[in-house]
């Protein structure tokens, strides 16, 4: 029996084999070959299959882990598509009279090595991208089979590390966990991995004779235990039947309050990246959206999405939950979420730099549509709309009479709307010490405790490094969150969370007598909440 020890992304546990996933680099040779013509018709084909398989992937993906999660797929296809690199293999196809496998595998080089130099860190992760669809091409090419889990018995898998398309693709009937070396715990990758609900570990140091060997994932204390032995298998084979036992529990509390033994009711609603994780929302009983992160809409397209293609989504959401509240959050993008076509400067500190509301603020027309979407579909449902990022009354004060002008000029054009609660997102230290202030201007506060860590603790969220002091429990972190709340209430606002520690299960008692109102959380996480909220005294 060996133990490895890592940092758990997602609680739970589980037994199985362990699958070392191993990123092989494929072995291409070089060949000479007669007939030009029918290489490049060969290498188209090998294109045509390579898209299928990717919409295929993006369909899966897409009812498996919603619109966020699939995006990775419509890059790829965009990345095959793209013509410098398709003139790159054809140019050498024709010229240098080689097989098509090699002219994919210097081509990816190539264009990895030149991705890889870039100092945009963006630009720089484009380079897995390229290589990515590289493999995919030269498997197709050399009729090579991807490595897939095919096994009977529970799966743990453990790579080096897991790409958002990769934790996608596992088959989650076979995978039961997984375990990587590498990966920060508060990317949107693990992210991805806790709304998908697989215990899973990350920063763990393995060695590769563990492959095929029978082992424990501890998604509580995020160790790995090797061949355990027979007393620890039973142990930890009672405390999966427990989680199972808890599970069923949990499912019982569907339909129920969320109110404590005292009778104090408190909101618990689920954070959403689009809609088609609205069928999780629903599946785990949230009674409304606190945080639907809108920038998924914008990451997804290749151009700033429409009025009419935002209003689509955002009707559709509210009409689905039913007059249930859905609070959408203006664009958030810059930092960790870049995109192309807004064509922002490479900065030197982007977390701190032009982003979110401050994008909003400066490209007004953007900011505009979006508001004009979001109050058309607010005639469909229960809309509320929060702002990222902000600092100051005066930020407050602008949006405020934006909002005002779009709500003038619909009425003006005979749009309706509907009664919109306005709110913002407290995750800067900034906003919390003008909380008092910034009240009396909104109607309720939603404190981003990822960010509001980032910044109080000034440790990049981003930075895998600083994960073991990263540490969301802080005292000045707490005192941020308590600051808020009772300001918010002096000021006549109402206070939530929507950051990841509304989740963490170890606060929520202290949250509900800090006088939290209202906790929004990753859908998977909504029922253990209500329990404990219900056993609250
Ligand atoms: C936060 O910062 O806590 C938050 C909810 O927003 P995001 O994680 O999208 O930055
Ligand atoms: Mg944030």
């Amino acid at each position: 029996m060996k133990t490895y020890v890592g940092k758990p992304v997602y609680h739970g546990i589980a037994i199985g084999q362990i699958r070392i996933l191993k990123k092989e680099k494929q072995n291409v040779h070089r060949s000479h070959i007669d007939d030009v013509e029918q290489e490049l018709a060969r290498m188209e084909n090998a294109v045509e299959e390579a898209k299928e398989q990717l919409k295929g992937l993006y369909d899966k993906a897409l009812l498996e882990v919603g619109e966020s999660g699939a995006a990775i797929f419509e890059v790829h296809q965009m990345m095959l598509e793209d013509q410098d690199y398709q003139e790159s293999i054809q140019n050498m196809i024709k010229t240098q009279q080689i097989n098509a496998e090699y002219a994919v595998a210097v081509t990816a080089d190539n264009f990895a090595n030149m991705f890889a130099m870039m100092d945009d860190d963006y630009m720089k992760e484009r380079a897995a991208d390229v290589r990515d669809i590289s493999e995919r091409l030269i498997s197709i090419l050399t009729s090579a089979q991807s490595e897939e889990v095919n096994a009977d018995e529970p799966t743990i898998v453990v790579a080096d590390d897991l790409s958002p398309s990769e934790t996608v693709q596992m088959d989650k009937s076979k995978v039961n966990s997984f375990v990587t070396r590498y990966g920060s715990a508060n990317s949107h990758t693990a992210i991805l991995a806790r709304t998908m609900n697989v215990p899973a570990i990350i920063g763990l140091e393995y060695d590769e004779e563990i492959d095929g060997k029978r082992a424990i994932v501890d998604g509580f204390k995020g160790e790995l235990i090797v061949e355990p032995d027979e007393a620890v298998l039973a142990e930890y084979e009672e405390k999966a039947a427990q989680e199972a036992a808890k599970k069923q529990l949990l499912l019982e509390l569907k339909g129920k309050e969320t109110v404590t033994l005292g009778g104090r009711q408190i909101r618990l609603y689920a954070n959403i990246g689009g809609i088609s994780d609205l069928q999780s929302v629903m599946q785990n009983d949230a009674a409304g959206i606190g945080l639907f992160r809108s920038e998924f809409l914008y990451l997804e397209k290749d151009h700033y999405p429409t009025e009419e293609e935002q209003f689509q989504v955002y009707r559709s959401v509210a009409e689905t939950m039913a007059g249930k509240k859905v609070i959408i959050r203006t664009l958030d993008i810059g930092a960790d979420k870049q995109i192309d076509y807004f064509n922002l400067d490479k900065e030197e500190n982007p977390a701190m730099g032009y982003r979110a509301i401050r994008i909003c603020l400066k490209q007004i027309d953007i900011f505009k549509t979006q508001l004009r979407a979001l109050y058309r579909a607010s005639a469909y449902g229960n809309i509320g709309i929060m702002f990222p990022m902000i600092i100051s009354l005066k930020e407050v004060k602008q949006i405020k009479e934006i909002v005002e002008e779009v709500k003038a000029e619909l009425t003006e054009q005979g749009a309706s709307y509907g009664e919109v609660e306005l709110g913002i997102m407290i995750e800067t230290p900034a906003a919390v010490m003008v909380s008092e202030d910034l009240a009396k201007e909104v109607d309720f506060f939603s404190i981003g405790t990822n960010d509001l860590t980032q910044y109080t603790l000034a440790i990049d969220r981003q930075n895998a490094k600083l994960d073991d002091i990263y540490d969301s429990h802080h005292p000045a972190v707490l005192k941020m969150i308590q600051m808020t709340i009772e300001n918010g209430h002096k000021g006549g606002a109402w206070v939530g969370i929507c950051g990841e520690l509304g989740a963490d299960l170890t606060l929520t008692d202290t949250f509900v007598e800090m006088g939290i109102d209202e906790l929004s959380v990753s859908p998977s996480c909504v029922l253990p909440i209500r329990k404990k909220i219900r056993e609250h005294s």
